[in-house]
């Protein structure tokens, strides 16, 4: 079978876990820093690292046949991919900046103003559907200095903390997009065998990520309550102690429902509760 190509980050904020999700997948390849292209030893994949912003133009021409990057980066491209999956890191949103003491309050307010951006195309198409005239000054970088030096009024960049626009002196205005990693193919590769059984893996490895494998102890009485409280992949599994009268339960439940549902286990009857990772779920 001929090897599919993956292109990903080849340093940078995606570079990382681009790599970790790849190797949680079970492929076996070395992440050499120097080397552009390695192969997959147990897998028909090649893996290409990249610029982030050339990800999308060489998935569409068909050098690549997939890639990991950001939603923004294919948005500014305007490339015609596949959105095969979504990834849930390198979360982020692109917005609209003003100098703190601005008194710019509604998106209207930005008529006739300029706005510094590195990302013109999803700016012009945002002010567009908002039926706003201003300039936009396309720069590469530091995008955030620029109101500070009078080259603008406003900004429109990628946040995550607002850090860096409180550290410049701006404040958000308005969010333009949210934007997180994506995993994107070639259109017409969506039935690929290859491609099909990495997103499987992609899928086991994301939906575990969430879930935690929950083992805690209950008196046989106050089992019932315990099990209506969890609702697992399927119904827990339930396992006789020792001590006569005592069961352990063992579930597999979202880290997020396992927060929530913690003291109603407790109130309930749950005893010495232990909570771990859990590595892939196959579906
Ligand atoms: P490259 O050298 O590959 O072109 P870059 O400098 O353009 O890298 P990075 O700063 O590494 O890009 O960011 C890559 C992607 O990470 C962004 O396009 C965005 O999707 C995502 N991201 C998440 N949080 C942030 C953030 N706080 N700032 C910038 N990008 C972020
Ligand atoms: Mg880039």
């Amino acid at each position: 079978m001929k090897n599919l190509k993956i292109a990903i980050q080849k340093s940078g904020r995606l570079n990382e876990k681009s790599v970790l999700l790849l190797k949680n997948c079970g492929l076996k390849f070395d992440n050499y820093k120097s080397s552009l292209i390695t192969t997959v030893s147990n897998f028909s994949l090649e893996i290409l690292f990249l610029r982030d912003d050339d990800i999308p133009g060489y998935v569409e021409s068909g050098i690549a046949d997939l890639g990991i990057v950001g939603e923004n980066v294919i948005d500014e491209s305007e490339a015609k991919v596949h959105y095969v999956q979504r990834l849930g890191f390198g979360k982020c949103t692109l917005k609209l900046a003003v100098a703190k003491d601005s008194t710019m309050k509604d998106l209207k307010d930005l008529n006739g103003k300029s706005i510094a951006t590195s990302y013109p195309t999803i700016l012009g198409n945002f002010l567009k559907e908002n039926q706003i005239q201003a300039d936009i000054h396309e720069i590469s970088g530091s995008v955030e200095i620029a109101p500070g030096l009078g080259l603008s009024d406003a900004i429109c960049d990628i946040v995550s903390t607002g850090g860096t626009l409180k550290s410049n002196g701006l404040k958000p205005f308005a969010d333009v997009r949210n934007s997180e990693a994506i995993l994107i193919s070639r259109p017409e590769l969506e039935t690929d065998p290859i491609l099909c059984e990495l997103l499987q893996r992609i899928q086991s490895v994301l939906r575990a990520q969430e879930t935690k494998y929950v083992v805690l102890n209950v008196e046989k009485s106050n089992l019932p309550s315990i099990v209506n409280l969890l609702q697992g992949v399927k119904s827990p599994t339930i396992v006789p102690l020792a001590e006569e009268g005592w069961v352990a339960v063992h579930t597999v439940i979202t880290e997020d429902d396992f927060w929530h549902k913690i003291n109603q286990l407790k109130s309930a009857g749950a005893q010495g509760i232990v909570v771990m990772p859990v590595e892939k779920i196959i579906m």
